[in-house]
């Protein structure tokens, strides 16, 4: 099947990032990490309003109390999507300038889920953080070597993982009340020809979105047999992240990168944010409660 991607905003984003609908809004979030900048884009009218941060933010979620939070190198912090005022909730690797926050997401319950990287993405200095409602901060897995997708089965009882280089999509089993993981298992090894797994979401089916840096495309997998299931064929190469939105979640907003393409007059629409029917919903993604 071909998908009529569409080209939303040619913002030509060194690095295009975790876009997540704001529901409450009504608003797209997604960050520039590399530029420091969060973005905040209203389907209705067209506009896209930008932010520069003092940081690179690696990821941004809505806060169930207003705002956003924004996972800083070194902190998480609350963001006044107006005024772009910070309010720091907790420290993370202060100690540990090599390292920087990726990819994060809210559980069910409004935890925050972010890993770090290190910033020359070649060890497995990384590790998996959960800021909890109260800004407490604790690990919960290591040897991570660059975080990224991460999202929660609709029954809530799977969160799926992305390490980019493992090449491979991994399940926990996630107990809700708690928040703690078992049972780590990879349950989709992603073929070499496609690329490497970024950004991940997750539709009403149960089945996952995957943005792939260097691939060209955005693929849906089923995490029940391993298969891939689809294919959205992209006009530039590094595909970073995916997520529903508009408010009934029928259109999967797809974000791109313009860092490490070498040729623009190959792929002048590296770093613009794209959109796509894909012909199934996702749902609300999760604020942070705290
Ligand atoms: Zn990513």
């Amino acid at each position: 099947m071909a998908y009529d991607v569409e080209l939303v905003l040619d913002a030509k984003a060194r690095l295009g990032e975790g876009p997540i609908w704001d529901h409450v809004n009504n608003v797209l979030l997604w960050v520039n990490i590399l530029e420091n900048e969060v973005h905040i884009y209203d389907p209705a009218t067209g506009n896209d309003r930008h932010l520069v941060l003092p940081a690179m933010p690696g990821t941004i979620v809505p806060r169930a109390c207003g705002g956003a939070v924004v996972a800083l190198p070194d902190q998480f912090a609350a963001l006044d999507l107006d005024t772009g005022a910070l309010t720091k909730l907790a420290d993370v690797e202060v100690d540990n300038p090599a390292n920087r926050c990726n990819d994060g997401k809210c559980d069910p319950q409004g935890r925050l889920w972010t890993g770090t990287m290190p910033i020359s993405e070649d060890s497995t200095s990384g590790t998996m953080y959960r800021l909890d409602p109260d800004h407490s901060v604790r690990p919960m897995f290591d040897e991570v070597t660059i975080s990224n997708g991460l999202c929660w089965s609709p029954d809530q009882s799977t969160m799926y993982y992305i390490d980019t280089p493992t090449f491979n999509i991994d399940a926990f089993d996630f107990d809700p009340g708690s928040g703690s993981l078992s049972n780590r298992r990879t349950v989709v090894k992603i073929p070499e020809e496609s690329a490497w797994p970024d950004g991940m979401t997750i539709d009403v089916e149960g089945k996952l979105w995957v943005g792939h840096w260097g691939g060209w495309h955005c693929c849906r997998y089923d995490p029940e047999t391993g298969e891939r299931i689809a294919r959205v064929e992209m006009p530039c190469s590094n595909v970073t992240a995916c997520a529903f939105g508009d408010p009934d979640f029928s259109t999967l907003y797809i974000t791109t990168a313009r860092e490490r393409v070498e040729d623009f007059d190959e792929q002048p629409l590296a770093g613009g944010l794209f959109k796509v029917d894909v012909g199934v919903a996702g749902s609300e993604q999760h604020a942070y409660a705290g």
